[in-house]
């Protein structure tokens, strides 16, 4: 995976102590373009119809796209929003969502992921997890990114 910076590694390395074999880790980092670019794809694919090419620089070539994906159950944030532009975000995929929903509230509760959301994407198929810190016996790691050794 491209751009995977030193705590993300950290973290994608506590993951994989939880999750089911075979998850895949599908998006860390993000920028606004990526972010409009994944809503021209999805939206190409629902089928909507683009009356101007999009662009960062004009909301109202997008907007409408992104309403129309929201009305069909698509959870995806505006470009700019994304907490995958600030590299806090996580989307695991993998057979069964339900259990890599499972194996993360299980590394929550054994305290070694501080995680601030979860969200089940089903029509994108990937779990999204919002990771404040992560921690091991011997460091705990921020990922806005301070590291602190315990
Ligand atoms: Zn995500």
């Amino acid at each position: 995976m491209a751009r995977l910076e030193a705590q993300h590694e950290f973290v994608w390395n506590i993951l994989q102590e939880y999750l089911p074999e075979g998850t895949r880790l599908t998006s860390v980092i993000r920028t606004a373009q990526d972010q409009l670019d994944t809503i021209v794809k999805y939206a190409r694919k629902e089928k909507f119809d683009f009356k101007q090419a999009p662009t960062l620089a004009d909301k109202g070539t997008w907007l409408p796209a992104l309403s129309y994906l929201r009305k069909k159950n698509y959870k995806i944030a505006e470009p700019g929003r994304s907490a995958h532009q600030k590299g806090l975000a996580f989307d695991l995929s993998g057979k069964n969502l339900k259990e890599i929903r499972q194996a993360v509230e299980k590394a929550q509760a054994d305290g070694r992921l501080s995680i601030q959301k979860i969200i089940t994407e089903w029509s994108n198929h990937c779990v999204h997890v919002e990771v404040t810190s992560a921690q091991t016996r011997n460091e705990m790691v921020f990922l806005e990114g301070m590291t602190i050794s315990l």
